[in-house]
């Protein structure tokens, strides 16, 4: 060993890319390390990109300085734009201080000074700048990361990050879920073969509540729920909206964006000087702990929902936690903590700071993919169920929600037509069970599939999912091994509003569905059910009497129109009928087919 330098693997870093703070961390002998930010002790970097008017860029708290003076072109919180399309931020973009545009693909872009950016472009001019800090800071090259995203995060989000690591000079090796690298951070340390954790962390811009499974030193996630418009900023904007129906801010111009940002600060700042004080006071900014209290009350009690349907998502009972773990900076309010204690009536675990904890996980993590620490393993799981689309607009779901990624499953699927050469297979992501009520995610045909009678092809359809949650969808008809298969990048997939509605209705229609599939069933049932009398009528014809024929014909007709109407009961009535009419043909048509058979042995 020349040095320890040279012998010392090579560094992959851990980015938990925020909405409100980035941060950068990495392992060493010593065990997980923060880098620190420009100026001292913080190890925080705000994630705000400041475009400066010579063409600068400024990344951090120096563009921080800037939001005030020139909002057009200081950009924050854009970690909420990643992977969106402009329909579903119209409502959410008003508020915002620059402007998005419609961009190509249904995706946005964000206006700077007569120029075009998208989010992707303004995530990795952050990433960049946390690359070139530990860099220089560690005289290191570094090309390979682990970055985190919120539990809730689809796989157009996951994609656009994973996007904009890769535009940052960063092969991007996982992306793994926030609350799962806090637990790793915490799990560190921990003696205990096996527990039940939850996951709180309510950051500046997102809420995530995640319930963990740690057993033998494998990490499995249960379940998750949580919003992506929950957090300090609401908090922030809460105090503001106070301030104004308070006739506090009545010598401000508020339509002035340079003081909005300047009451928006404030705001912030009496919210952190209230975790260890009393009272704030500041010119006409005053706010006590009370009323505070009485302000963020509401939201408090929205994140307690969200615990409570993912400890019921997880089939447990609050009394089989063993621990909770805080995350994010706005945990750092006492009265949070305070309902939290309340709540669980569990041990809450805050040592590490609420804000670092998700960096120091995902540096673990990244430890654990350069090989260092080969013990442990990260199980995530799907926010939705995935299936596709069969006979009659059936979802057909393969990897029902909560399933654990990375999986692969595979289904037999099989042809309703002779001879059919093609299969669409179109996927759809959702709760419900007809799949015009879901969201489809992509479709391709398998094609040249050879002539064979309904029914004989075995074709088999496979659900892939990698573990950042990527998934590919692939179709192989197994006698001849065609085969076809795509990657699902949706350019946008589901925002998380839809994603509660998707769940709410699949709970509302639950009873409708069920009805609806039982006749889209019936009416399958029964176009297979003519297919096969037509080709028996073809078949068999010696056997069968005219009168015989023209019974079938009509049981034919029958069918089909009670097909195309909604009655259930009649579509079923009426293939008893059917079948309990041409049982006598089948088994003498069987018979005369022997018969031949045997006939054609004698010959032999
Ligand atoms: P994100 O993960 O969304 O980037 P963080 O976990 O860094 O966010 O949390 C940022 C939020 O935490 C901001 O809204 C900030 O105002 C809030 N915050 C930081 N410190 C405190 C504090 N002492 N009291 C209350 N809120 C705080
Ligand atoms: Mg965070």
């Amino acid at each position: 060993m020349v040095t320890g330098e040279i012998d010392q693997k090579e560094i992959i870093i851990g980015i938990d890319l925020g909405t409100t703070n980035s941060l950068v961390a990495y392992v060493d002998k010593d065990g997980p390390q923060l880098v620190k930010a420009e100026n001292g002790e913080r190890t925080l970097v705000p994630s705000i990109v400041h475009f400066s008017e010579g063409g600068g860029l400024i990344v951090g708290e120096a563009a921080r300085d800037k939001l005030a003076m020139y909002p057009e072109s200081t950009i924050y919180s854009v970690k909420r734009l990643l992977g969106k399309s402009y329909s579903d931020l119209v409502t959410y973009s008003k508020g915002l201080q620059y402007t998005i545009i419609d961009g190509e693909d249904e995706l946005i872009k964000v206006e700077i000074g007569g120029k075009y950016y998208s989010p992707i472009e303004l995530s990795a001019a952050i990433l960049r700048h946390l690359k070139r800090k530990i860099e220089s800071d560690k005289n290191v090259k570094v090309s390979k990361a682990v970055i985190t995203v919120p539990a809730y995060f689809n796989d157009a989000q996951r994609q656009a990050t994973r996007d904009a690591g890769k535009l940052a000079g960063l092969e991007v090796l996982r992306i793994i879920n926030e609350p799962t690298a806090a637990a790793l951070a915490y799990g560190e340390n921990s003696k205990t073969e096996s527990e039940t954790i939850a996951v709180y962390d309510l950051g500046g811009g997102t809420f995530d509540i995640s319930i963990l499974k740690l057993s033998h030193g494998v990490y499995d996630v249960l379940s998750t729920n949580g919003d992506t418009f929950l957090g300090g900023d609401d908090i922030d904007a809460s105090i503001v909206a106070h301030w104004t129906a308070k006739g506090l801010l009545e010598k401000v111009d508020l339509k002035n964006s340079e003081f909005k940002q300047l009451v928006r600060l404030r705001a912030e700042e009496a919210k952190k000087h209230l975790s260890d004080h009393d009272r704030y006071e500041n010119g006409p900014f005053v706010l006590d702990r009370a009323t505070f209290r009485s302000l963020i009350e509401p939201l408090v009690q929205q994140t307690i929902a969200k615990i409570d349907a993912a400890i019921k998502d997880a089939e447990l009972d609050l009394s089989e936690l063993d621990k909770v773990i805080l995350v994010g900076g706005s945990t750092r309010i006492r009265y949070v903590k305070e309902r939290l204690q309340e709540y669980f009536k569990k041990p809450i675990f805050d040592d590490h700071n609420p804000d670092e904890v998700v960096a120091l996980g995902a540096a673990i993590q990244a430890n654990i993919l350069a090989g260092n620490d080969s013990d442990k393993l990260l199980i995530d799981i799907t926010p939705l169920s995935l299936g596709i689309e069969t006979v009659g607009g059936l979802m057909d779901t393969i990897l029902p929600r909560n399933s654990k990624i990375p999986a692969s499953v595979g289904r037999s699927y099989t042809t309703s037509v002779d001879g059919q050469k093609n299969l669409k297979v179109a996927v759809y992501q959702g709760e419900r069970d007809m799949v015009s009520d879901n969201r489809k995610l992509g479709e391709f045909i398998l094609r040249d599939i050879p002539p064979m009678p309904a029914g004989i092809p075995k074709i088999l359809v496979e659900f892939v999912i990698n573990a950042d949650g990527i998934l590919k969808v692939k179709a192989k008809e197994e006698r001849s091994s065609t085969e076809t298969e795509i990657e699902i990048k949706s350019q946008y997939g589901v925002s998380e509003e839809e994603m509660g509605k998707m769940l709410l209705d699949s709970i509302k229609y639950a009873e409708t569905d069920m009805k609806l599939k039982s006749l889209v069933d019936a009416r399958n049932e029964a176009n297979s059910l003519v297919l096969a009398s037509q080709k028996f009528v073809v078949q068999n014809a010696v056997i069968l009497t005219e009168q015989e024929t023209k019974k079938i014909e009509s049981h034919v007709q029958t069918l089909k129109s009670l097909t195309a109407g909604e009655d259930k009961d009649a579509i079923e009535a009426e293939m008893q009928a059917f079948n309990e009419f041409s049982r006598p043909l089948a088994e003498r048509a069987m018979d005369h087919n022997l018969a031949e058979a045997l006939k054609g042995k004698k010959l032999d």
